[in-house]
């Protein structure tokens, strides 16, 4: 048992998969009892299948097949972790995941579908559109419709692989999209077999064969694709057949992830389940959808019917083995209703043998997808809850929730009274940076020319993965010594882990703290020398930073800002109300997912090009947001800054979020700065508030001459640093001692 001494066992969701959708659904209404869920995903986004045709054919818009599983995971009460899984240890009770640590688990169900078989063909991964991962297919989309834009030939020529359902429908559905834009298309439909739609009614063959005349769309039974090449198709006996976009549909199997990891598979690498959809010889194992196969039916076809109907059993069957419940039994449906999107309006149908088409099959259709993907989405492309979630209970149980992270502050004036009251320590002729000219980070002479400079940041959990927590925690504080100049070298650790998980479960929230920690310590050079551990209300994690500046290197004080020069931030804001909005459940999952991935972001390269560029004076935007630390800055260089609200970058979904009137709990008291600047009127609206935002992990903030802006820029860029901007300048402080102006945009910012 891996779960804590409380009692807690550890219950993972593999896959945001048809089944787990409706996991999550029913968790949220009525959570599990004694266990702790975790949901691991790939990506945040689940694409809705039976929506992609029409999605090609142009009939709906992109959000409207996501099912977005992040906010319905925080609904279900659930620890989201964006990773893949890559395999089980199972006899050691670990999830192994792409690029971190594993994960203990008590229980795991697996909904993580399938991939497309003869990816290892010539050229196929090259030069063709594989339909799996299908929300990599959905987004090409574009790519192959600017194909067929740019083409040269008279006949744009198409070629889907596989004349399954979904490589029947896409055929139809290209055909349409394309003829629709203006584009004389070619479509040929090549299938293996001797049959289109293998498995399904003659009567819906028949039907199907009939529209496909008539609407100009190729037949090639009996032929096997060898190799697909840039502009061809390679048959079997080596015919070549002109291609200019081959779509690659080739019927499902297995990940490959069960049959690594030693589980009963089938020929096709499906996981072998039985009728209480647990893992043949692992009681504690679950399957569902198509990555699973019935030992007791191991016909039943690849559809996501069959995922959706598992979906109550294996939720009621997870609750089960944690209450020591009885298991019910799946049996999967005789038959089931075949709609298929012919892309002009028109679908097809069948059901107990008997077929049918026409508008009125397309209309069937639509109502029953858009029906289903209504009890999933929780939010509106932009944040806003959908209309059946706005209608239920609010999450958590209505007491405020508190951020974490870098938003977890005392104010600033607050401070400096403590430390006015305390009077200055004694003086020491060695310390260059202390509490007399505070810094972002202390320095003091080491001998022989050199200074070592030091930091210290602790917060409080700002994400319930402890890995994250660690990861981020030592990015922040590694650039407290970046901002300087510093080369970081030694790193001491501060945890204090939560008192309700004591055992075996804290001593795995520390594992994971720390291996975060270590995966950005180790990679950058800087060596975990010591730390220490305690117990607390909460998850609380440090570092104590220290690193080195040699003779002739530059030490970037705060108060070396010069009138005439740039601002350049180097990383996107909003952290804080992306990280508070998901506490809420109100955070799109790739909006979290792009917050997390810029706290990630290390500041080493952007502080060697500040260096490079002359830089004279930096700091890492955290707590006190933009407008807090440059104020700031300003106040220690005897300067003024002027800001252009429309170059600050912002981080995806920031602004939906602070337009909505969300903040993060400390963005009242950085806001109160507002009354010592200059705000222009046309300064107005969510991106003034992204000033305010309190920043966790944020980016370098560092003045350099005019001249030097672009090519700073450029290099970032470079970087990776994508959303790096020159936010505005520095100008000379005016008498009235206003350190910051707003105004919505600079007659020429970067000039
Ligand atoms: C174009 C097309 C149209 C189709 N139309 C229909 C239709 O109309 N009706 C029908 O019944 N079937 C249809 N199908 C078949 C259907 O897509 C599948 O049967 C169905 O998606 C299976 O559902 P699932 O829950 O098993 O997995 P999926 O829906 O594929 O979900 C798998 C989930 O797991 C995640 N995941 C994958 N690997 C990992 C990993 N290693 N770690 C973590 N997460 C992971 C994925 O991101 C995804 O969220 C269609 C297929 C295609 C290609």
């Amino acid at each position: 048992m891996n779960g804590s001494s409380t009692g807690a066992r550890e219950l993972i969701l593999v896959g945001g998969g048809h089944s787990h959708i409706q996991v999550l659904r029913r968790f949220a209404m009525a959570p599990p009892p004694g266990c702790r869920l975790t949901v691991v995903v790939d990506t945040p986004i689940a694409v809705y299948s039976g929506m992609v045709p029409g999605f090609v054919a142009g009939r709906y818009r992109r959000e409207e097949l996501e099912i977005d599983v992040v906010p319905l995971a925080r609904r279900a009460g659930a620890r989201v972790v964006l990773a893949a899984a890559t395999g089980i240890d199972v006899e050691g009770r670990r999830l192994r995941l792409e690029g971190r640590p594993p994960l203990p688990y008590d229980l795991i169900s697996f909904d993580v579908g399938s991939t497309v078989a003869g990816l290892d063909l010539p050229g196929v991964r090259e030069h063709a559109f594989p339909t799996r991962p299908i929300g990599r297919f959905v987004a090409r989309l574009d790519d192959l419709l600017e194909r067929a834009r740019r083409r040269t030939a008279e006949r744009f020529e198409v070629t889907v692989v596989g004349a399954g359902a979904g490589g029947v429908e896409l055929a139809f559905c290209l055909e349409e999209r394309l003829r629709a834009s203006g584009v004389a298309a070619a479509v040929t439909l090549v299938e293996g077999g001797g049959r289109i739609l293998p498995g399904y009614p003659e009567t819906l063959v028949n039907l199907l064969e009939r529209r496909a005349r008539a609407r100009g769309l190729r037949l090639l039974r009996g032929r096997r694709v060898e190799a697909v090449e840039p502009a061809a198709v390679r048959l079997d006996g080596g015919e070549a057949l002109p291609s200019d976009v081959t779509v690659w549909v080739t019927g499902a199997v297995g990940q490959g992830l069960f049959r690594d990891s030693g589980l009963a598979t089938d020929q096709r690498g499906f996981v072998r389940v039985g009728p209480t959809l647990q893992v043949e010889g692992h009681d504690e194992l679950f399957a569902v959808g198509d990555c699973a196969t019935l030992i007791e039916h191991p016909e039943t076809p690849k559809a996501g019917v069959y995922a959706v109907r598992q979906g109550p059993y294996v939720a009621d069957n997870l609750r089960a083995a944690l209450s020591g419940g009885r298991l019910r039994r799946y049996r999967p449906q005789g038959d089931f209703l075949t709609l298929l999107n012919l892309g002009d309006g028109e679908a097809l149908g069948a059901k107990w043998g008997r077929s049918f088409g026409g508008p009125w099959v397309m209309r069937l259709k639509d109502r029953i997808d858009r029906r289903f993907m209504r009890r999933f989405q929780v939010l509106e492309p932009d944040g806003a809850l959908t209309a059946g979630f706005a209608a239920g209970p609010p999450m958590g149980d209505g007491a405020p929730m508190l951020c974490g992270g870098c938003a977890a502050k005392l104010g600033q004036g607050r401070l400096e009274e403590v430390l006015r009251r305390l009077g200055p320590p004694p003086a020491d002729p060695s310390v260059e940076l202390g509490l007399e000219s505070p810094d972002d980070a202390a320095a003091w002479e080491v001998g022989g020319g050199r200074r070592a400079v030091a930091s210290i940041d602790a917060f409080r959990g700002f994400t319930d993965d402890p890995y994250l927590v660690g990861r981020i925690g030592a990015v922040n504080a590694l650039s407290d010594l970046w901002a300087k100049g510093a080369r970081p070298r030694w790193a001491l650790a501060l945890v204090a882990l939560p008192e309700s998980a004591p055992g075996e479960a804290d001593e795995e929230v520390l594992f994971q703290v720390l291996a975060g920690a270590r995966s950005v310590l180790d990679a950058h050079g800087v060596t975990l020398v010591g730390g220490h551990t305690t117990t607390g209300p909460e998850l609380l994690v440090g570092f104590t930073v220290e690193g080195l500046i040699d003779e002739g290197e530059r030490l970037l004080r705060l108060d070396g800002l010069e009138p005439g020069q740039r601002l350049v931030l180097t990383k996107g804001l909003g952290t804080g109300v992306v990280l508070h909005a998901d506490m809420l459940g109100l955070a799109r999952g790739t909006w979290l997912e792009a917050a997390l991935s810029s706290m990630q972001q290390p500041n080493a390269a952007a502080a060697e090009l500040a260096a490079r560029s002359g830089a004279t004076a930096a700091t890492d935007v955290t707590g006190f947001g933009l407008a807090g630390h440059l104020a700031a800055m300003a106040r220690a260089s005897g300067v003024a800054a002027e800001l252009a609200l429309e170059t600050l970058p912002a981080l995806p979904g920031a602004l939906e979020l602070l337009g909505r009137g969300v903040r993060s709990t400390f963005h009242a008291e950085n806001a109160r700065l507002r009354n010592g600047m200059r705000i222009e009127p046309d300064a107005a609206g969510a991106r003034l508030e992204l000033l305010f935002d309190p920043q966790t992990a944020g980016g370098l903030l560092f003045g350099v001459a005019a001249g030097r802006a672009a090519e700073t820029l450029a290099g970032l860029r470079r970087a990776g640093h994508d959303r790096a901007a020159v936010v505005g300048r520095v100008v000379e402080a005016d008498l009235a001692e206003t350190p910051l102006t707003v105004r919505a945009r600079l007659a020429d910012p970067s000039a």
